[in-house]
């Protein structure tokens, strides 16, 4: 039986000032804290509105029509489980979270390093005057428009002052760009400048090394040209990109039999 009621009433009494009735200690009403368990911690109501907050998706850049393809949906449900993501500390910091853009179904993606000023500011990547300069590459080739291919980056938020990921925010992000890969499933990458290229292959070597020869991606050629930032500072690597870019569109057209 529940005594919980007669004890409240009998507290009531003694503060309304009734005296005759045999009075009890009350005992505590609020139990004692228990410690919490992880399990107990995720299902508590502060944990599910900070991480499963519903995603507010008019907020999202996103460039392509979600309902056309089964990929397309499914890459922005993947945008809206981690646009929040605070797994290092360039989370406190970004604008925006820059997810990447173009077409879902595309045949080839592009990966870079991480947002830059104009990114952050905008949600969107290669969108400043390196951005600018990507477009004419992946144009150049004669294949693809721009919106036709899908661009991204390894991390997906700015490094302050556009310093150098660190590699424990490379580690941290890294399943973002894996996943992402492994939604799209393109017939190949461009791996843009050594941080997306050793990130990606798992490597200390140098981009001169990593640049001349053909890599694998989970199955996927991949192919390492430099940055186009690096084009905006040393002009003779605009040639070599070229030379790069040439490589790519004959192993391209190889593949899917387009010679
Ligand atoms: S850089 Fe990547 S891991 Fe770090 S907060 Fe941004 S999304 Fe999360």
């Amino acid at each position: 039986m529940n005594t919980d009621p007669y004890r409240k009433h009998l507290q009531l009494c003694q503060k309304l000032g009734i005296r005759y009735l045999p009075s009890e200690p009350i005992p505590p009403t609020v139990s004692p804290v228990q410690p919490t368990s992880q399990k107990q911690a995720m299902e508590s109501p502060s944990f599910k509105s900070e991480i499963l907050a519903p995603v507010d998706y008019s907020k999202l850049k996103v460039t392509w029509n979600p309902n056309q393809t089964e990929i397309g949906k499914k890459l922005l449900e993947f945008y809206g489980q981690i646009c929040e993501c605070q797994k290092c500390s360039l989370g406190a910091s970004r604008k925006n979270f820059v997810f990447g853009s173009g077409n879902p179904q595309t045949e080839i993606m592009f990966v870079g390093e991480a947002p830059g000023e104009e990114e952050d500011n905008q949600g969107l990547p290669f969108v400043g005057r390196a951005g600018q300069l990507l477009t004419k590459i992946i144009e150049s080739v004669g294949l693809w428009k721009r919106n036709e291919v899908f661009i991204c980056n390894i991390l997906k938020c700015r490094p302050p002052f556009n310093r150098q990921p660190q590699p424990s925010e490379v580690e941290a992000c890294f399943p973002y760009i894996h996943h992402q890969i492994q939604l799209i499933q393109p017939k190949m990458i461009v791996a843009l400048g050594l941080t997306a290229a050793a990130a990606l292959l798992k490597t200390k070597s140098t981009l001169g090394k990593l640049r001349n020869q053909w890599h694998d991606y989970a199955g996927i050629p991949l192919r390492v040209t430099y940055h186009p930032a690096a084009l905006l500072r040393v002009d003779a690597y605009k040639k070599e990109v070229w030379d790069d870019m040439k490589i790519i569109r004959d192993k391209f057209m190889t593949m899917t039999n387009k010679k």
